[in-house]
């Protein structure tokens, strides 16, 4: 094993990503080693990249929240995983297991929480550093590349939807279908919901009618609301908003049926209005929701080992990442882009 591994850092907040070599790490007691296979390109890693949100992460780090690969190193008293698997390195990187929330099974909210590609080094990287408790199992029959979108966007739209508590038979909007949203499209199928897929972009959204969508609209042009109320027959029993944009936050809300629930996964930076009146007269629930717990994964990840979901993904090599990032930022990314380490 060389000492050393090529890794995409950010070095500086809005900068570039720097392609350096940086020093494989040793895994601790109770870590492992993981040897890159593939890596999503998440938005959340562009934010990431700007220090975007409240809670900021300290540079240099290495982004990356969507890596697989196998288990080549076990620190002392690892026994949760061993050499040779393959394992997903997620955003909830580690929790602290203890605390009411982790005993609650919702160790996403844990105070304690570390965020992989965040305030841990993530997975544009040929290793990563893991926690062998926190980690993704790969299903045998999934590859490392399909994997990889599942472990961020699939479990935070799986687990989104659930929170919406829409049944099936009953209407969901899926609204952004980039990387989240066009596997949200098909976990909404799965779970036998009615999907009305929003998006200001006509490719996304013929995109997602190939995918099972039910209805699309695009809401750039005016109307856009009133014409999913209207296809969802008084609109939608839940609405799970992935676009990174507050225009969407605004007419996410507007959308839900009365006593519906909007879910917010989407974070651009910013706040937004809250209709109050029309919120609280039509007994409407607003709901954040981060991706999943480690049951959301099993979850999340067994619909695409049994075929019902599907990533569409882009393979590109690490040293196109500040390419994708801008592709990311315009837009200009189909589905997902996902970081191809095996050459
Ligand atoms: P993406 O760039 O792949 O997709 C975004 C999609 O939203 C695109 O199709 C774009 O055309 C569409 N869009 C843009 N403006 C819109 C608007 N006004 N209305 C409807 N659609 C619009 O991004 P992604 O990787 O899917 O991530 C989306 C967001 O979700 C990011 O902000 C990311 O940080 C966040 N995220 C949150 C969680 C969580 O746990 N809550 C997890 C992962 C990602
Ligand atoms: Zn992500
Ligand atoms: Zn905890």
């Amino acid at each position: 094993m060389s000492k050393k591994m090529r890794a995409a850092v950010v070095e500086e907040f809005g900068q570039g990503l720097v392609l350096q070599d940086v020093d494989i790490p040793t895994p601790g007691p109770g870590q492992i080693l993981v040897k890159t296979e593939a890596c999503g390109v998440c938005h959340t890693d562009l934010h990431a990249a700007r220090g975007d949100w409240p809670l900021k992460p300290t540079p240099p780090f290495i982004p990356g929240h969507e890596g697989i690969g196998i288990v080549v190193a076990l620190g002392t008293g690892v026994t949760a995983v061993k050499e040779g698997d393959r394992v997903g390195v997620p955003w909830l990187y580690s929790a602290c297991g203890h605390c009411e929330h982790c005993l609650a099974a919702w160790e996403t909210v844990c105070g304690e929480a570390e965020f992989g590609g965040y305030t841990k080094n993530g997975g544009f990287a040929e290793y990563i550093l893991a926690d062998p408790n926190y980690v993704a199992h790969i299903p045998a029959g999934l590859s490392a590349t399909e994997a990889a979108p599942l472990i961020c966007a699939g479990i935070t739209t799986y687990k989104g939807i659930k929170e919406t508590g829409a049944r099936p038979g009953e209407w969901i909007v899926i609204s952004g279908v980039g990387g989240l949203g066009h596997l949200g499209v098909q976990y909404a199928k799965a779970l036998g919901l009615h999907v009305c897929a929003v998006d200001i972009d006509d490719s996304k959204l013929t995109h997602a009618t190939q995918l099972g969508a039910d209805a699309t609209v695009n809401v750039k042009h005016p109307g856009a609301v009133e014409a999913v109320i209207k296809v969802t027959g008084g609109g939608a029993h839940g609405v799970l908003i992935t676009a990174p944009s507050l225009t969407a936050f605004n007419q996410g809300i507007a959308m839900v049926r009365k006593r519906g629930t909007c879910v917010l996964v989407g974070l651009p930076p910013g706040e937004f209005p809250t209709p109050l009146f029309d919120v609280v007269a039509n007994c409407i629930t607003i709901r954040g929701s981060f991706v999943g717990t480690r049951q959301d994964m099993a979850e999340a990840l067994a619909f695409a080992a049994e075929g019902k979901v599907k990533a569409d993904i882009e393979l590109q090599p690490l040293s196109a990442i500040n390419h994708v990032f801008e592709r990311l930022e315009q837009g200009d990314v189909p589905s997902r882009v996902v970081i191809d380490f095996s050459n």
